[in-house]
């Protein structure tokens, strides 16, 4: 961690900051000013879930921000602060559900999130100059100012030019409103902040509101939680835009469509991958079904116990997904 910080610190130096507008560039003096502040609230009252099968497909159309900034090297490091958290999330529920949707961006995408432990230290919401960034990434529960008021969500984060004159996000923090907790207690409580989670995170990798109704970064208005539980092609465009193509995203975007079109046999939602026999395979607890892929073949395991069940090729399968969105 020290040397995270250490690394933030030099390249502070060396890309001098200058609080701005949102995506501003401003320059002076021959130096390379990085634009600074970049804040995305999410969830106000509406949301306008659309079936998958019945919704029209949209080209990507996904949005970056202007500089493309972005993880450099793609890996957040993330800290979550427990403190004022609903009692219903516990720590280790918490941080399991918080690296289980990460997860889900790492599936289609280079880029890995760690949430590597817990702290005391609130996330700053609204970056406004460089003061506001101590370099320490933080997802955090807190009452929103006025202005926020009715998101649930908001991120905020500041980016710097390195020294190799690339566009570096150096701390993103992540701030879940607790005037709207209501949201995230009851039955559908993991689906509906796994949701929210899953929709932040896409912004913590630098990814903004996309103009695809069929995308987890819509917001105009917002997707249902259900929905945002699996990502879709434009997300995962948008992700291989900045990071580069996972090395089995054609595999996990099949299994993100194979979730909307099997959605009584693939529970729960907002499952990621992870590795059984050295494959990636996505498990669903409820049904004993899993996706697996293998040497570019799709297998699936129709309950628990059961033997695996060659598919056939992943290019075959994802020429379906994609062609229907995902
Ligand atoms: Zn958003």
């Amino acid at each position: 961690m020290y040397r995270w910080i250490w690394r933030t610190l030099i390249l502070g130096w060396t890309g001098l900051v200058v609080g701005c507008g949102d995506g501003e560039l401003t320059s002076s003096a021959g130096t390379v000013i990085s634009p600074s502040r970049h804040k995305r609230s999410d969830f106000s009252g509406a949301t306008g879930d659309i079936p998958a099968k019945s919704a029209p497909v949209e080209q990507p159309q996904y949005v970056l921000h202007q500089a493309r900034a972005r993880l450099i090297p793609a890996v957040l490091q993330v800290y979550y602060n427990p403190t004022d958290a609903p009692a219903h999330w516990d720590l280790a529920s918490m941080l399991a559900l918080l690296q289980r949707t990460a997860n889900k961006w790492s599936d289609v995408c280079n880029v890995r999130i760690e949430v590597i432990g817990t702290t005391g230290v609130k996330p700053v919401m609204q970056k406004q100059s460089a003061v506001d960034v101590d370099g320490l990434s933080v997802i955090g529960w807190l009452v929103f100012p006025t202005d926020l008021a009715s998101f649930s969500g908001n991120v905020s984060w500041w980016y710097r030019t390195n020294a190799d004159r690339l566009p570096a996000i150096v701390d993103a923090d992540m701030g879940l409103n607790l005037s709207r907790v209501s949201r995230f207690t009851g039955e559908s409580a993991a689906l509906n902040l796994g949701g929210l989670l899953t929709h932040e995170w896409g912004h913590m990798l630098g990814i903004s509101h996309s103009n695809t109704s069929q995308s987890v970064m819509f917001a105009a208005p917002y997707n249902s939680y259900t929905f945002q539980n699996s990502l879709r092609g434009d997300d995962a465009a948008a992700c291989a835009d900045l990071y580069g193509a996972a090395p089995h995203a054609q595999a996990m975007r099949v299994f993100n469509w194979a979730e909307q079109v099997l959605p009584d046999l693939l529970q729960p939602l907002g499952v990621s991958s992870t590795l059984v026999d050295g494959f990636p395979t996505r498990e669903y607890s409820q049904t004993g079904f899993a996706l697996q892929v293998r040497a570019e073949r799709i297998y699936y395991r129709p309950g628990f116990q059961q033997a695996w069940i060659d598919l056939g090729l992943v290019s075959d399968w994802f020429a379906v997904a994609s062609s229907q969105g995902f």
